[in-house]
């Protein structure tokens, strides 16, 4: 995005469920885990996070979240669902629909995301790293 770009000027979805542009990232350690999110994924921390260097990550699966599951939505539109949106890691509890860093997420992957199909090194060189 150039500075001078207005971060109003991007439409924010009704609901993140037709979004899920925050989930995904080329990193293989986006979203950070601490002690207090592992302790409250529970048994699922197991499944959908994991260490690296002596600090915990969301695992990463095609482009995303291993928590994040897409399924296709109506009118061909897609359904971006959280699996653990109880137990969600903190940094993910702390990005609000709406927010300034939601409408970064919107600039810098909301088209990636909306046109990926099927994620590929295509999908993935088109969102920038973290
Ligand atoms: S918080 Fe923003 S970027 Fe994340 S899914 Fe919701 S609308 Fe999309
Ligand atoms: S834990 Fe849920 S909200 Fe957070 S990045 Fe993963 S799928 Fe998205």
């Amino acid at each position: 995005m150039k500075p001078s770009e207005p971060v109003a000027a991007v439409k924010t979805p009704t609901d993140c469920r037709a979004c899920g542009a925050c989930c995904f990232s080329p990193s293989e350690n986006y979203v950070r885990v601490t002690g207090e999110d592992w302790a409250r994924l529970g048994d699922e921390a197991g499944r959908v996070a994991r260490f690296f260097n002596h600090r915990a990550f969301m695992r990463m699966i095609d482009g995303h979240c291993a928590a994040l599951v897409v399924k296709p939505g109506m009118h061909g539109a897609r359904d971006y669902f959280c699996s653990v949106y109880d137990r969600r890691p903190h940094v993910c509890r702390a990005l609000e629909r709406g927010s300034p860093e939601c409408a970064a997420e919107l600039v810098t992957k909301g088209q990636a995301v909306a046109m990926r199909q099927p994620a590929g090194a295509d999908f993935m060189e088109s969102i920038p790293s973290e």
